[in-house]
């Protein structure tokens, strides 16, 4: 049994992959940042020891890791929003910006930081940033620049923490859930949440030293920075 540490697990990816890790038996420790999202969390997965925070608060986090002592084997950083309405290169609301980067890019380096002695005790180490393939650089398309650009900010530091952290055998890398049916994915998403968690679990789950620093899907094919 591996002890998995899910923040932002109030909906969609994030409750889910608590779910089945739960059904399954594993250890789970999981995150929401209000009450509501916490009730949310207790009734999908009832085993699970919960805890609260925003990822843009960093006292909250702080506290939230004061309260977990035992190792975590996997950290899965999913919290994420989509951002403002207004946010093409010509028409960028950019206080919401500002916010977004806080939220996607920020957020979830406050939570590896805070979390990261526990993580450093466990024996196979690995950290999973949620990103998008939205965020590589390499992809066409310019709806949506200012998530696109939180995203890419998160890969890069998904790169410097797994070069920061490969002595220590802390395992980092950037995942892609592919197109999922959530509240951020839409209707008209091509995968089905269930389908997208099981593979982020499986790739996960596969992980070593030699994956450190790779941009992987859920199917754990790898995507071009
Ligand atoms: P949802 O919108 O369904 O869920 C987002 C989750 O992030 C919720 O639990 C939400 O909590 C939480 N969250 C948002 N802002 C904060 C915050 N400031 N502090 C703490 N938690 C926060 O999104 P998905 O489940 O679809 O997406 C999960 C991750 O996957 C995101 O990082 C997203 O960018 C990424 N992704 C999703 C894709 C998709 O097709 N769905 C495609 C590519 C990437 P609350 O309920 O409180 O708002």
């Amino acid at each position: 049994m591996s002890h998995w540490l899910i923040a932002g697990a109030s909906r969609g990816i994030g409750l889910e992959a608590a779910r089945q890790l739960s059904a399954r038996g594993e250890r789970v420790t999981a995150s929401a940042r209000s009450a509501a999202g916490v009730a949310a969390l207790k009734a999908a997965a009832p085993e699970a020891t919960t805890l609260q925070f925003d990822v843009r608060n960093e006292a909250e986090i702080e506290a939230a890791a004061a309260q977990v002592s035992d190792p975590v084997d996997a950290l899965i950083v999913n919290a994420g929003a989509y951002g403002p309405q207004r946010q093409s290169s010509t028409d960028m609301d950019f206080e919401g910006a500002l916010d977004l980067l806080s939220v996607n890019t920020l957020g979830p380096l406050r939570v590896v930081q805070a979390f990261l002695p526990v993580i450093k005790r466990s024996a196979r180490p690995r950290i999973v940033m949620m990103s998008s393939i939205l965020g590589s650089m390499s992809l066409e398309g310019t709806f949506n620049v200012a998530y696109r650009v939180s995203k890419a900010g998160l890969n890069k530091i998904a790169q410097c923490l797994a070069a920061d952290l490969k002595s220590e055998g802390v395992i980092v890398v950037a995942m892609h859930p592919g197109w999922v049916r959530t509240d951020m994915g839409g209707a008209d998403a091509t995968l089905d949440v269930r389908d997208s968690v099981a593979g982020i679990i499986r790739v996960a789950e596969s992980l070593t030293l030699a994956d450190t620093r790779r941009y992987l899907d859920y199917r754990g094919q790898d995507i071009p920075w």
